[in-house]
């Protein structure tokens, strides 16, 4: 059985080699929590290794940012650092910086509080990091977000293990859903994406009108923009690099119409949003537009996120997932978007991925509105998927037929 040490310097080789693809003369940007450093290390090796001319690492530290909220005055919650933003959107526009995200929060940091403070902190920051997310979700570079486990998300995830023995389950958890723990992880994601492109080319043949989802609490339609594509697995950037811009990914997704969405729906698993958790959403759209939205639990959170903007009210993506995904079959809620959205077929409010739309790059912004692609400074995904929800493909003669991930890809 391989050791941690081993099985860490596998995932490195994975993220750097098929998460990435560095190219030899290329620079990295990685931003990572203080936690994360034993991987940050072993990813920036194979980097160098990869030819890599220069990797840069942003630590954060949960510590501080909760300092912020507990010594912080009220006027300071509107600050962001754009200066800095900025400057990441300069190095990844001409696609000579590579992009790694590396997240491990503790995804209740948040939750004790004042909300407004914490809801203006988020907007604040997501219209100052709008110039990264335009970058990054045109494709101007080849990026990857991946995950590590850290203290604080482990006793999350796993609040009746030792923290010691939480740590080890949740890097376990990681390695698993990642493909890591395989003997060729690289062969194992090469596979995975032909998989994953022969399920997005067989949508795309069908070009559905719409998608219908009947399941407990939910009866929605989702209308596609006409000249949707259906992407998943590996993307090519503008630079020309092939990325794996999330590890794990089990989803195939495209774009939902900012005006054809209709009905209600509910959510199936937690949303940790921005260090709140929410949960048990339920929420009405008329015309593409949620009307009604509420939660069980982080209600204010939940409504704030969805007033950030006209687009934050609307949707962005929509996803499937097979039941039976890796993700799913670990039983294991991880409260982060990244794995959980691999558990479940999803939808996301906000900003939606020109990839999705036929020949977005040369359609100006007017005209990508009247297509129907949503804008906005948020991209949230929350889960509604489940074993008893069904989803049928709406064909542009009206017919109906299963469209539900059923089958295990890759
Ligand atoms: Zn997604
Ligand atoms: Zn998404």
């Amino acid at each position: 059985m391989a050791t941690h040490t081993e099985l860490l310097d596998r995932y490195a080789e994975l993220v750097v080699k098929s998460g990435l693809n560095i190219r030899a003369g290329q620079q990295v940007l990685i931003t990572a929590p203080l936690e994360a450093v034993d991987l940050v290390r072993r990813i920036t090796f194979h980097a160098y290794k990869a030819g890599a001319t220069l990797v840069t690492t942003l630590y954060s530290d949960e510590q501080t940012t909760l300092m912020r909220f507990e010594q912080g005055h009220g006027a300071s919650f509107d600050a962001a650092p754009a200066w800095l933003f900025n400057g990441m959107a300069e190095a990844f526009k001409d696609g000579s910086t590579a992009r790694l995200a590396i997240i491990g929060e503790d995804p209740a940091l948040l939750a004790n509080q004042n909300p407004d403070h914490v809801s203006r902190a988020n907007r604040a920051r997501s219209s100052a990091y709008k110039p990264v997310i335009e970058q990054i979700t045109s494709f101007a570079t080849n990026w990857c977000v991946i995950s590590a486990a850290t203290p604080a998300h482990a006793k999350n995830v796993f609040p009746n293990l030792a923290p010691e023995k939480a740590l080890e389950a949740l890097w376990a958890a990681i390695f698993k859903c990642t493909r890591a723990d395989l003997p060729d992880p690289v062969g194992a994601w090469e596979a995975h994406t032909k998989a994953l492109h022969a399920r997005t080319a067989m949508l795309n043949a069908k070009r559905y009108a719409a998608l219908k989802y009947k399941g407990p609490g939910t009866d929605l339609t989702i209308g596609l923009v006409d000249d949707h594509i259906w992407a998943g697995g590996a993307s090519t950037a503008r630079n020309g690099i092939l990325c794996n811009p999330n590890i794990p990914s089990e989803e195939v997704f495209t774009m939902p119409h900012r005006e054809r969405v209709e009905g209600t729906v509910r959510s199936t698993k937690p949303l940790s949003y921005q260090g709140s958790m929410i949960d048990g959403i339920r929420v009405r759209f008329e015309k593409g537009r949620i009307v009604e939205g509420t939660a069980e639990k982080g209600r204010d959170v939940f409504r704030k996120m969805i007033e950030t903007d006209d687009g934050a009210a609307r949707l962005g993506e929509v996803a499937l997932v097979p039941h039976s995904s890796p993700i799913s079959a670990s039983g294991i809620v991880f409260n982060e978007t990244l794995f959980d959205e691999n558990a479940a077929s999803h939808i996301a409010v906000g900003q939606a991925y020109g990839q999705n739309l036929t020949n977005s790059a040369t359609l100006a912004p007017e005209q990508k509105l009247a297509a129907g692609m949503n804008t906005s400074i948020i991209h949230v995904d929350w889960m509604i998927g489940s074993a008893e929800l069904d989803v049928d493909g709406v064909t542009r003669d009206g017919g109906s037929e299963p469209a539900h991930a059923q089958r295990r890809v890759g």
